[in-house]
């Protein structure tokens, strides 16, 4: 049983209103940033035709990756979603 499969079976609840990881506002977005783009796993985060990075962190692991990369630069504010919300592992 490949880890992909697995995965496609986990399920994701939407916060609505309540997104779990914000972006600094920027008009030029940080190394990290952009970095983020390639990065995340999830392909949650994007570049607009202006350049600047947003998110949307629907379908986000909780990885963690893009809080690493970017706890120096402090670009985002990051939280585990509420209980009941956010990628809910299914296990078996
Ligand atoms: Fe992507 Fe991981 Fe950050 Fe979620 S925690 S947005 S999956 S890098």
């Amino acid at each position: 049983d490949r880890v992909e499969n697995r995965l496609f079976q986990n399920r994701y609840v939407v916060d609505v209103g309540r997104p779990h990881i914000e972006i600094r506002p920027h008009e030029v977005p940080s190394r990290e940033l952009v970095a983020m783009t390639r990065v995340c796993p999830a392909g949650c985060y994007s570049q607009n035709e202006q350049g600047q990075v947003e998110i949307t962190a629907d379908g986000c692991m909780e990885c963690g990756t893009c809080r690493v990369v970017c706890a120096k630069s402090g670009d985002i504010k990051w939280n585990y979603p509420r209980g009941g919300y956010g990628v809910l592992f299914k296990f078996g």
